[in-house]
């Protein structure tokens, strides 16, 4: 007799702009999955960028989806007062040699960690090459430096799975992110590894998502392989496009739920919108 899993989603918005439809209609489709099961609906604030974050977002995020009726389960993880639990995270991958300080230019880690959204350039690995003596000179004269995974050391030499809904069990290959960064000069976690020591952490047993993240399931895969963490199921939702056929971003006031609201529409117009 096998016992059934509960289906845990979650919605992990970042609190950088208002909510708009494209972020509705992942909410409401992971929020449509966890209560259809039975399941748990689990809200986080992702706001380890504190340059780009505001918590007056996060309140408006969180009043936005109240007012529209995607109502989760227990309390709202917020990233930013859980630092250091990412910080051990990486520590853990440090002690195994799986990371590298890097002292590269803001703008190389820009480029090559910003975001989880958008095309990422591959890091040539410069600071892979500095001898540990070097490194732990310029980290002991202070100079700021993020921490980057390993790739070619992290990778297992047998093909690791990975389970996203559309695609089936797909061999797991981030190689696209190359030696991504894990922790960065200004915060002591990236979304990757914040997200994905969360995802563990909170038992998600569904990530549903925009599917311009679908990248990213690959590494974070490898994530929880290297950190004994267990798999989640993955799955995506099509990007919701404005009027000009563009991807909706957040600074299209027209398309967030607060414009809407104003404007008079009900929370079930709202949804029906984000997901048509
Ligand atoms: N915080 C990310 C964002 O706002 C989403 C993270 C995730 O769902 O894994 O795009």
């Amino acid at each position: 007799m096998g016992r059934t899993m509960t289906l845990i989603t979650r919605f992990a918005p970042s609190p950088t702009g208002l909510l708009h439809l494209g972020s509705v209609r992942a909410a409401a489709a992971a929020h449509a999955r966890a209560r259809a099961a039975g399941g748990h609906f689990l809200l986080r604030i992702e706001d380890i960028d504190q340059a780009r974050c505001r918590p007056e977002f996060a309140a408006a995020i969180t009043e936005d989806l109240r007012w529209l009726g995607l109502d989760w389960d227990g309390e709202v993880r917020v990233q930013s007062e859980h630092f250091a639990e990412y910080g051990a995270a990486l520590a853990a991958l440090r002690a195994r040699g799986l990371v590298y300080p890097c002292f590269c230019s803001r703008a190389d880690i820009a480029r090559a960690a910003a975001a989880p959204h958008g095309a990422e350039e591959v890091y040539p690995g410069s600071c892979r090459h500095l001898s540990q003596a070097a490194a732990a000179r310029r980290i002991a004269a202070g100079e700021a430096h993020a921490w980057r995974l390993d790739l070619a050391r992290a990778m297992p030499d047998a093909p690791l799975l990975l389970d996203d809904e559309e695609q089936g069990r797909i061999r797991c290959d981030p190689s696209s992110f190359g030696d991504v960064v894990l922790a960065r000069r200004d915060a002591p976690a990236s979304y990757h590894l914040a997200a994905t020591h969360d995802d563990a952490l909170q038992g998600v047993t569904l990530v549903l998502r925009g599917e311009d993240l679908r990248p990213a399931a690959h590494l974070h895969r490898l994530l929880q392989h290297l950190m004994g963490w267990p798999a989640p199921r993955y799955a995506h939702v099509a990007l919701k496009l404005g009027a000009d056929g563009r991807r909706l971003a957040k600074r299209d006031r027209a398309a967030t739920v607060r414009a809407l609201r104003e404007a008079g529409a009900a929370p079930t117009e709202v949804i029906a919108l984000a997901l048509a």
